[in-house]
């Protein structure tokens, strides 16, 4: 599709060239062929010694010079006919022309009032006699690029400019739905590449249409020049919005666009040096600053994106084939004007295909942009779910990880709690919990508590006589013979000092003393002669005693007057020359 309209476009661009014979002839029956002369002066009057020619080119004049014409126009008909003689082009600074019964003067240093029809390009009503001709002469001065003759009936000229209004309209309408896309697309995207696509678009438009005339014609029809000075206010505005568009298209986060910042400052000061030159040399410099600069814009744009190439922009590429187009055209249309080549393109028709290539590479450009925002924020999302699945299962990977250290740190913290730390016996607390536990199950009658208090004979004296280390060696062996002694029914611990103490969950059937507490007092004895026994290296294998004072508290007991009674009995083993197990039953 695309490329059938740009196939279609470069065909009706080159097929349309200018009409080289400077006539319309619409009826077959006015003709003013090989009737056309010119001649050059430096005063608007003619002398008579003038040389006039066949053809304007081979005439060498500077624009304040006075070109004369003579058209001559035939009417074959035998009827008169009412022609509106035409000439076309701008640049024409001052017209003046005669039908040999009317005389006007206007041309573009003129307000728009002075033009006898208000339509594009200069018409001058006339009447064509019956079978007879009738010669227009006039002057023109100014730079006067190309010109064009042409007569034809109002009808013809009225239908002509009908339908170029149509194409122009249409042509209209499209810019002005692009310029509407890109305002949308900067809008959801907020990204002021396509606000600069948008005034683009829009400002070339108004350059192309002339629509600052139009509405300049409309606003101060009194005014003269409005047409270059439009025409200066469109080409500037075309050139810095050039530029504008050239540096925001390659402008990425965190990344300086190379030469921006001096072009930035050209781009701000060339409006200022445009009217400094319109004010002190001319409109016509003025106006010419811009289309000269034209050419400096396609080597620096030209630079610009290569430089931007090489330094990794995507879209430095794009925009190379985005602005080819336009340049172009806008090139040929120049070169053609600044050096008068005789080629006829139409000029209209080269210029909407440079704009439309343009505007299709752009919307194409903003399409492929627009795709990968989304394809990126696509990719953001995804990536964003991802990390946070990540993260949840690295976050509940280290809260079991934590729990389970914090679980081995309280256990490792229970059992430093429950333990002492000399002996590694269960420790008074864990004693103390035991009991508490066993009295308040021992409900029952025929269940007690057997407790028996142990206390070293002359454990002072071993830490007077070995030392402390010594003592604590002592201490570590006596809990060598009560540790087997732990298990779910009894605990041996270090009750405090070098005093130990061991309980006992007993059955005792009938009131009686049981045949386990029988067997504890065995087991009291047992430990008992194991102290005895026990031989130390270091105190020169000095016999050790130990007093224990045990007792049973039944189920209605008082477990505080239990301990109360072995401390007693404990004592009381003192009292009796140490060395004793005494029961407090
Ligand atoms: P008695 O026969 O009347 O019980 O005399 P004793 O010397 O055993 O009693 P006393 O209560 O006078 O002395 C207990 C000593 O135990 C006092 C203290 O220095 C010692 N002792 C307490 N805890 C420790 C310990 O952890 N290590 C060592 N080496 N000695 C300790
Ligand atoms: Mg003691
Ligand atoms: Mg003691």
């Amino acid at each position: 599709m695309l490329r059938i309209l740009f196939a279609w476009l470069v065909i009706v661009c080159f097929c349309q060239t200018a009409n080289a014979a400077n006539f319309n002839d619409p009826q077959s029956m006015l003709s003013l062929d090989s009737d056309v002369v010119f001649a050059v002066s430096n005063s608007a009057e003619l002398t008579g010694d003038e040389q006039w020619f066949y053809s304007a080119d081979v005439i060498e004049r500077s624009p304040s010079q006075y070109l004369h014409f003579k058209v001559r126009v035939y009417n074959q008909l035998d009827t008169q006919v009412p022609v509106w003689f035409s000439i076309s082009f701008p640049a024409i600074k001052r017209l003046t022309v005669t039908d040999g019964t009317k005389r006007w003067v206007t041309g573009d240093s003129l307000p728009f009032s002075s033009r006898p029809v208000n339509a594009p390009n200069y018409h001058f009503p006339s009447i064509l006699p019956p079978s007879a001709y009738t010669e227009f002469s006039g002057t023109m001065t100014g730079e006067i690029l190309r010109y064009s003759f042409s007569v034809a009936t109002p009808e013809y000229y009225s239908n002509l400019y009908m339908k170029t209004l149509q194409r122009d309209m249409a042509f209209f309408g499209a810019m002005g739905l692009l310029t509407v896309l890109c305002t949308l697309g900067f809008i959801a995207s907020r990204n002021l590449v396509f606000l600069s696509f948008a005034s683009f678009i829009f400002t070339i438009t108004f350059w192309f249409f002339r629509v600052f005339g139009y509405a300049f014609e409309l606003l101060w029809p009194n005014t003269p020049s409005l047409n270059d000075i439009s025409y200066a206010v469109s080409i500037y505005s075309v050139l810095i919005t050039a530029f504008w568009v050239l540096f925001q298209t390659l402008a990425r986060d965190n990344h300086e666009v190379y030469g921006a910042k001096p072009v930035k400052r050209f781009c701000a000061i060339l409006p200022f040096m445009g009217i400094l030159l319109w004010q002190s040399v001319g409109l016509d410099s003025a106006l010419k600053l811009p289309v000269i600069l034209f050419f400096p814009y396609i080597l620096i744009a030209a630079l610009v994106i290569f430089v931007e190439h090489k330094r990794g922009s995507d879209r430095a590429k794009w925009l190379a084939a985005a602005m080819l187009p336009l340049t172009f055209s806008t090139l040929v249309l120049t070169v053609i004007a600044l050096f008068e080549v005789e080629v006829y393109l139409e000029p209209i028709a080269t210029f909407m295909t440079g704009l439309v290539m343009t505007c299709l590479f752009m919307v194409a450009l903003t399409a492929n942009y627009m795709v990968k925002v989304v394809q990126r924020e696509r990719d953001a999302q995804k990536e964003a779910a991802q990390l946070k699945s990540e993260q949840t299962f690295r976050l509940e990977a280290l809260v079991k990880e934590r729990t389970l250290a914090l679980e081995q740190t309280n256990s490792a913290l229970a059992v430093l709690a429950s333990k002492d730390s000399l002996t590694e016996l269960p420790n008074r607390r864990t004693l103390d919990l035991f009991v508490d536990d066993t009295f308040d199950k021992t409900i029952h009658d025929h269940e007690a508590l057997a407790i028996a208090l142990i206390d070293l004979d002359h454990f002072k004296s071993i830490n007077d006589t070995f030392g402390h280390n010594v003592g604590d060696e002592v201490l570590k062996g006596i809990a060598n013979i009560l540790a087997p002694l732990n298990n779910e029914d009894q605990v041996a611990a270090r009750y405090g000092g070098e005093e130990f103490a061991i309980a006992k969950r007993v059955t005792q059937p009938n009131g009686n003393q049981s045949s386990e507490a029988e067997e504890f007092a065995k087991q009291l004895e047992i430990v008992h002669c194991a102290i005895n026994q026990l031989a130390i290296a270091s105190i020169d294998d000095r016999k050790l005693g130990a007093c224990i004072g045990w007792t049973l508290c039944k189920g209605s007991d008082d477990i505080v007057e239990a301990f109360r009674r072995a401390d007693k009995a404990l004592y009381l083993a003192k009292d009796k020359g140490r060395n004793l197990i005494i029961p407090a039953l």
